[in-house]
């Protein structure tokens, strides 16, 4: 394992630039229950010698990439630089090279262009939930106006209806110029993602959040390592439709990197209760508590300068050395990488 951060991840030089015939495929797996969660399971295949072509990672771990990580609304300054203004998106590399990406919040803007450059055209799409700074990106994600494109979306009924209603709706009049029509990728949506899913090597459990107008978090795990994502989630609040924080323990227990919500200090809490985001020592308690050996601040707050981030990481560290824990904490920037 190591992290990387770079900058200029959008034109990475050295990977191989052989393009895919996009032959994704899916099928039905398994059906079964685990404990508190119900998970449906479906594969996202295709051929390994695809795989191998293109970029020579056949084998590897799996690889953890932050394009936006910033909460509510893209910003931009020189307050900003370290940790990066743009809003959630994750990618995920699975051991054969499949790409999975979580959210299209402005980040997926950068990503797209990064997958273009390394002619990449097939991709499995997942999200948390469809709060706007979730979806914005959406429309400018470019492989979606390019033919080769074979995305997967899987398509989870929100609360405010299916997932291609809700991105057709950011691209509807008078919002934006291009239809959604107009897309020209081949997108296909596969419904039951509340359930879970397998996505090449990678099993994907999913856990309610606890968070206005409802959402989903996930738990991707391959070979015995595990990532956990629970961004948007309020862990003193019980949303409609959201666990207890004891629930959000067990789901993160023992995994090797934990990226939660921490939007929040206690005193901006005061006011902010009920919004859908946790307080960042809250966050750390779970982190704790569920033995994670890796914990990510998320989600960051949109005022919330590098400076105040740096802040607030220095303050967890000083809590995990009195618990005298060897867990590791940062805060995530939009260049994150990370190899397990
Ligand atoms: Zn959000
Ligand atoms: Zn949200």
């Amino acid at each position: 394992m190591y992290f990387n951060s770079f900058s200029n991840r959008e034109h990475p030089s050295d990977i191989s630039l052989v393009e895919s015939s996009c032959c994704v495929c899916l099928e039905p797996f398994v059906h079964f229950t685990l404990a508190d969660f119900s998970l449906f399971v479906i594969i996202v295949s295709k051929s390994i010698g695809q795989n191998e072509s293109q970029s020579g990672r056949q084998g590897c771990e799996m690889i953890i990439r932050c394009w936006g990580a910033r909460g509510s609304i893209p910003v931009s300054g020189e307050e900003y630089l370290k940790y990066g203004g743009d809003t959630p998106c994750i990618e995920i590399r699975t051991k054969n090279d499949e790409i999975i990406i979580v959210d299209a919040g402005s980040g997926i803007r950068r990503l797209g262009n990064s997958l273009l450059h390394e002619k990449r055209f097939s991709y499995t799409m997942i999200f948390t939930h469809s709060h706007w700074d979730h979806i914005m990106g959406f429309p400018f994600f470019k492989p979606i106006y390019n033919r080769k494109a074979a995305i997967n979306i899987i398509d989870c009924p929100m609360a405010q209806g299916s997932l291609k209603k809700l991105l057709a709706n950011v691209m509807s009049p008078p919002h934006f110029p291009v239809k959604f029509e107009d897309i020209t990728a081949d997108i296909r949506y596969h419904g039951a993602c509340r359930e879970g899913a397998v996505i090449d090597t990678v099993k994907v459990t999913s856990i309610p959040l606890s968070h206005p107008n409802m959402g989903l978090g996930y738990r991707f795990e391959e070979d015995g390592k595990s990532f956990v994502f629970l961004t948007d989630n309020e862990l003193t609040y019980r949303h409609p439709g959201g666990l207890d924080y004891g629930r959000y323990a067990a789901f993160s227990k023992g995994t090797d990197f934990l990226i939660h919500d921490s939007e929040y200090n206690e005193k901006e809490y005061t006011y902010t209760k009920s919004w859908g985001h946790s307080v960042y020592t809250d966050a750390l308690k779970l982190a704790l508590e569920a033995g994670v050996k890796r914990f990510g601040l998320y989600h960051h707050n949109q005022d919330r300068s590098d400076e105040g981030l740096d802040e607030i990481v220095a303050h967890c560290r000083g809590i995990i050395a009195g618990e005298k824990s060897d867990l590791e904490c940062f805060a995530v920037t939009q260049d994150f990488e990370l190899i397990l």
